[in-house]
């Protein structure tokens, strides 16, 4: 099988104990990875009528057989779990370094279930997992969490964990990684907080083989060459923040919480503005050719 290892890493937290599971390649061709995979393990591996801060709701987080290829914008991957802000299925997207760290681990999706008695730092370097006290992470915040686990287990290390919003488990806590990305929907930093999990290290290991690695270098190059044009302008300029206005102006910008579509303020958060006033520079993504995050400084 080429693209996958055709397995998962599955982390107890309870028992301190990993196992692999295999995944079928009939599987994999079905659901291929991200979010389709990950509603097919969260499927196996989450109890019927769980309530999500139980630890047997498992958090896990998937990739896909393109993460790793030089594709412009393919590292990427799903957290997926039962969700505590809704009761049903929570998917949650996120991207760059640590996509491609935790497939070089070994695995195509890892499973965590369980609850740490204490606060813990799961590490998993070349392929072989770690559980150390995360005593002294606790309060802080994302950056500085990421900062202090580089610090302890190598600066390569990427890092995804929670910060204060997290450990006190509120309904949308997001999970952080590689300094600022966020798996940021239904709630998933919420269960990591859940289960005592402050912060996942991940580095080492490989991919697994490309079928045609030529092929797909000449198709990567063409996909680069094309993701530079006019489409992609907007959000290689101002970033997503882009269609603040644009969606303002349709009556579909999600405002107070779905309550209403448009904000009386959206001009003064919106892309246009913040490339006038704020701007600093631009970041992205690993393997990325649009850059889209944009890294802005206000004293507001
Ligand atoms: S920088 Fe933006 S466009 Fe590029 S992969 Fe990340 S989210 Fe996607």
């Amino acid at each position: 099988m080429y693209g996958y290892h055709g397995r998962a890493l599955i982390v107890d937290l309870s028992a301190k104990s990993t196992e692999w599971e295999a995944i079928p390649e009939s599987i994999l061709r079905k659901f291929i990875g991200g979010t389709g995979l990950g509603a097919y393990l969260l499927y196996r591996h989450c109890p019927a009528g769980v309530d999500p801060f139980r630890p047997d709701n498992p958090l896990i987080f998937v990739g896909s057989p393109l993460v790793g290829s030089r594709l412009t914008t393919s590292s990427k991957f799903a957290v997926l779990t039962k969700s505590p802000l809704t009761g049903m299925i929570g998917d949650s997207l996120s991207s760059s370094f640590i996509a491609v760290e935790m497939k070089k681990s070994g695995c195509d999706a890892l499973i965590i279930k369980g609850r740490s008695e204490t606060p813990t730092l799961l590490t998993i370097l070349d392929g072989e997992v770690n559980f150390h006290d995360a005593s002294r992470l606790m309060g802080l915040d994302t950056f500085e969490t990421e900062t202090k686990v580089k610090k302890q287990i190598g600066h390569w290390t990427r890092v995804a964990c929670i910060g204060p919003a997290g450990e006190r488990m509120v309904r949308y806590a997001s999970i952080a990684n590689d300094g600022g990305r966020q798996a940021g929907r239904t709630g998933t930093g919420a269960v990591m907080g859940s289960k005592n999990l402050k912060a996942i290290g991940v580095r080492g290991g490989s991919l697994p083989d490309v079928y045609d690695p030529d092929g797909l270098n000449e198709i990567g190059r063409d996909l680069s060459r094309r993701s530079l044009g006019p489409a992609t302008e907007k959000y290689r300029t101002l970033g997503t923040l882009a269609n603040v206005a644009v969606f303002d102006a349709l009556g579909t910008l999600p405002t107070r919480n779905f309550q209403q579509t448009t904000f009386e303020s959206a001009q003064e958060v919106s892309g246009e503005e913040f490339h006038e006033t704020h701007f600093v520079k631009n970041s992205h993504c690993a393997n990325c050719t649009i850059g889209c995050e944009k890294i802005v400084v206000t004293t507001d």
